[in-house]
């Protein structure tokens, strides 16, 4: 029974646990097994606590003999992407200046996971301080796509993405500030879902851009998503930006809520830049979604085009102040041949940030500064406005919003590396969500001819995600593209 476990999805484990016919520590134990086998060509994992997480399912094992089971996900092991704090362990932001650090709080999300005895397992990679779309601005290592390992898992949230994908781990949490969990769930044929801003709490999440960062999950499968959400979402008093939202039952919506949807195609996700063969799947998908009764809308979103330059601005001059407090003195690397104060800020910031943290903090500080304020930041925030507002008006029409996650499959390594304006478009379906406060999900809608993942973007209203599930769980229903798997 215990035959590739780590390609199932949680709710199938967790069904098997019940009844007994496998246990935690087997699960976790073919996960760990697998891991072993293929990281080294994958590299999705920054840290893994192999002791920890063996002891952890036999306390959850004695739990389910007990009667005691926690939740669904009691058992199941779920990896983090390394900007989440846990106590007592690691925590680098894929940065050499945090290299060293160990948290000295576990964040909120991580904390509810495990009081309902999910197995929290390994640090996942990503790129620096969550700034990128490749994982390749990690100052550790690249973390390969499990469907060709030439290509890039797609970033942030990257080594979440790919350890899902290649069976390292069930599930794992990621964080989006532009789109770094549903372009490396499009990316590497898994799911992949950014709440509303609000739902989750961000406490104990190293901020990137405060305004815009949501924690969420990825999975297999839509329903696995929506078991780790029920557990993680909700209000938190540690976060002042956590929403006091109602939380309803988001397996029990999915089950209940069958459509018909009336869907949303923005006109302007569908211009130039789109690559041919992913815009074929999209088209699929929605004609789907015609077929089986939904109503499919065109609507229009007249500043899509101003996303990327919103973004860039709000992002990095937010970042340029929340990545001040790494100053050399408070947290970990300082720098050695540091004489003064001022001396060990800058070298010790020169010496611990990568190349794309720097010219962020750079920008950020420049569009921060006075005389330039007015001009770029309160400018960014307005169009931040307008394009909330297009979202607003879109959603009198329709339910939700159907688009490509992201404009290509998986590129190579190193194909954009030195080019930072053609690594930024590849988030250009899935900023302006960020910037609208909205929820999105990635799930997979096919696979290109060179066999790579190609991802539907299902854009919800605020706080909709039990309908936006359902909308995402009716598609794969008809399209099981979980039960095929990378070959490494
Ligand atoms: N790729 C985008 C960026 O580099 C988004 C990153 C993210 O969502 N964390 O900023």
């Amino acid at each position: 029974m215990s035959n590739e476990l780590f390609f199932k999805s949680a709710a199938e484990l967790g069904e098997l646990l019940d009844k007994k016919e496998i246990s935690a520590v087997e699960l976790i134990q073919s996960v760990i097994d697998r891991t072993k086998k293929i990281e080294p060509r994958v590299q999705a994992f920054l840290a893994t606590n192999e002791e920890k997480v063996i002891a952890e399912a036999k306390a959850s094992d004695e739990r389910r003999a007990a009667g005691k089971k926690l939740s669904p996900l009691d058992g199941i092991p779920v990896a983090t992407k390394d900007i989440l704090a846990d106590k007592g362990v690691q925590l680098t932001c894929a940065s050499k200046i945090l290299k060293n650090y160990i948290s000295p709080y576990t964040s909120t999300a991580i904390e509810r996971l495990r009081d309902a005895g999910a197995i929290m397992w390994g640090r996942t990679n990503l790129d620096e301080f969550a700034m990128g779309s490749s994982v390749e601005n990690s100052a550790f290592q690249a973390t390969h796509n499990p469907w060709d390992l030439e290509r890039i898992p797609g970033g942030s949230s990257g080594g979440s993405s790919a350890a899902v994908a290649a069976g390292e781990t069930i599930i794992a949490l990621g964080s989006d500030t532009g789109g770094s969990i549903r372009q490396p769930a499009a990316l590497c044929g898994v799911v992949g879902l950014k709440p509303t801003y609000g739902l989750v709490s961000r406490y104990g999440l190293a901020a990137f851009a405060s305004s815009l960062d949501q924690i969420g999950p990825f999975a297999r499968t839509v329903k696995d998503v929506a078991s780790t959400l029920q557990i993680i979402a909700g209000h938190d008093r540690y976060d002042s930006t956590s929403f006091k939202a109602n939380i309803p039952n988001y397996t029990e919506s999915i089950e209940k809520n069958k459509g018909p949807w009336k869907l949303g195609v923005p006109k302007e996700y569908f211009g130039e830049g789109l690559n041919p063969e992913v815009r074929v799947f999209i088209e699929k998908a929605i004609d789907f979604y015609k077929q089986q009764g939904c109503e499919i809308v065109e609507v229009s979103l007249p500043n899509a085009d101003l996303a990327i330059p919103a973004y860039y601005l709000t992002a990095t001059a937010e970042a340029s102040s929340n990545l001040a407090r790494y100053d050399g003195i408070r947290y970990t690397h300082r720098s050695s041949d540091a004489t003064d104060a001022i001396d060990i800020y800058s070298k010790s910031r020169a010496e611990g940030f990568g190349d794309e943290v720097k010219r962020r903090i750079i920008l950020g500080t420049y569009v921060l500064s006075s005389g330039y304020y007015d001009a770029y930041y309160v400018r960014a925030q307005k169009v931040r406005t307008l394009i909330r507002r297009d979202f607003e008006q879109a959603f009198q029409r329709v339910d939700a919003l159907l688009t490509p996650t992201s404009p290509t499959a998986a590129f190579k390594i190193g194909e954009k590396a030195t080019d930072p304006l053609s690594m930024y478009l590849s988030d250009i379906y899935t900023i302006s969500i960020n910037l609208a406060g909205l929820p999105g999900i990635s799930i997979p809608c096919g696979f290109t001819n060179n066999n790579l993942p190609v991802g539907l973007q299902i854009i919800g209203k605020p706080y909709a995600e039990a309908q936006l599930l359902a909308i995402a769980d009716f598609f794969e229903k008809a399209h099981p593209h979980y039960t095929k798997n990378p070959s490494l």
